[in-house]
């Protein structure tokens, strides 16, 4: 069986734990935290980056930095994961949920203005399968309302906008290192603080509302309780498993754009003959191949695909139901209009296996071949 997706080690993860073992410092922000900072802002070019233990997690950092107080809207897809959305819930916002782009399945940024209404705060763009929102348009609409943009950049390492790596070029991005994404530490993430305002509050808010960072800097002569905050900071083993994955970052995503353009190239013929509908990326993106999927005729096609695959050895998966549709979404969030693209496309959507290593024993030409035998069956 051809796994959906197969965790990448880089082989010197074990190395680095091994070494923060040694050094015997284990709570968060030792050596490989402050490792895994400078590759973040130096590659990125944010002005602070600050590991978390997940992507939900800068989510819930980026929702307290926003200051969301109960009745705040925030407006987002409803064709994403749902740490999207809840970490705004938790604080008593409203998401307030906008159709996508047929295209890239991302925020149609044309639909933004008709959900902004007095009480919209944010906008909260999901790069999904790591192809940028259209960015410049997003930026502007907040501009002009003075709204605050938290990009989703969960699926987003390595990949950029007009050259702006994703997850730096709003006010606040949330990166992730889960281990179904391109960049791992089995449970991970990042905050990527853009706006020089949020910098300080940021670090205070991971480290349980005390000011210990500027007390480690000397710039207080004792820490204290100043703010609301959590436990948002991993421990040193799991940034030094990160800082290997970063080493590799360039070769990762490298074979996983090889993989990526070999699926596209095979199925071309499938959707000439209007079976299918490849990925589409527009030309101010360039992606990390985080993804590949197929958009497949409807529902019944799709269930009967996944199962084709399933019987030739691949496992092939779908998601997401969109937020709006599920119970939580309908409690706490509210549609703008129909959203029929999210409800039309969600239907249709398989993703098949890509993960570094998948080449090794035809691997991938199985999963080509499992797909074109569906379609010519
Ligand atoms: C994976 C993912 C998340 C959650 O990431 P975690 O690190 O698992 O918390 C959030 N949003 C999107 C779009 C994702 O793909």
């Amino acid at each position: 069986m051809i796994p959906f997706n197969k965790p990448y080690m880089t082989g010197k993860e074990l190395w680095n734990i091994s070494q923060a073992h040694h050094r015997g410092m284990l709570a968060g922000d030792g050596y490989f935290t402050r490792q895994c900072h400078s590759w973040l802002e130096s590659r990125t070019g944010c002005r602070k980056a600050l590991l978390t233990h997940s992507c939900t997690a800068a989510l819930e950092m980026a929702a307290i930095l926003a200051d969301i107080r109960p009745g705040d809207e925030i407006i987002m897809p409803a064709y994403t994961f749902v740490s999207t959305a809840n970490a705004f819930v938790l604080r008593g916002g409203i998401p307030v949920f906008v159709d996508i782009r047929p295209d890239t399945m991302n925020l149609d940024e044309s639909l933004i203005e008709s959900a902004i209404t007095p009480k919209t705060r944010a906008i909260v763009p999901v790069h999904y399968a790591g192809i940028a929102c259209e960015m410049d348009t997003i930026m502007a609409i907040a501009d002009q309302h003075e709204l605050l943009v938290i990009e989703d950049a969960a699926q987003g390492i390595m990949a950029s906008y007009k050259d702006l790596p994703l997850g730096a070029i709003g006010h606040l991005g949330c990166l992730s290192f889960h281990e179904t994404k391109n960049i791992i530490s089995g449970e991970g993430g990042a905050l990527l603080v853009n706006a020089e305002r949020f910098a300080e509050r940021a670090e205070i808010i991971r480290e349980k509302g005390t000011n210990r960072s500027q007390f480690f800097r000397g710039m207080v002569d004792k820490y204290s309780w100043v703010d609301l905050g959590s436990s948002y900071l991993p421990g040193e083993l799991i940034a030094a498993f990160l800082a290997a994955q970063m080493d590799e970052a360039e070769a990762i995503t490298r074979d996983r754009r090889a993989l990526w353009e070999r699926y596209h190239t095979a199925f071309a013929p499938l959707e000439q003959a209007g079976w299918v509908r490849r990925p589409l990326v527009p030309a101010p993106c360039q992606h990390n191949a985080h993804m590949y999927y197929l958009l497949v005729k409807d529902l019944a096609e799709r269930t009967a695909l996944i199962s084709h695959l399933e019987s030739k050895g691949v496992h092939a998966v779908f998601h997401y139901v969109p937020l709006h549709s599920s119970p939580a979404g309908q409690r706490y969030g509210r549609s703008c209009g129909e959203l029929p693209v999210t409800v039309a496309l969600s239907d249709r959507l398989v993703r098949l296996p890509l993960w570094v290593g998948l080449d090794a024993d035809r691997g991938l030409e199985k999963v080509i071949d499992a797909v074109e035998s569906f379609f010519n069956k």
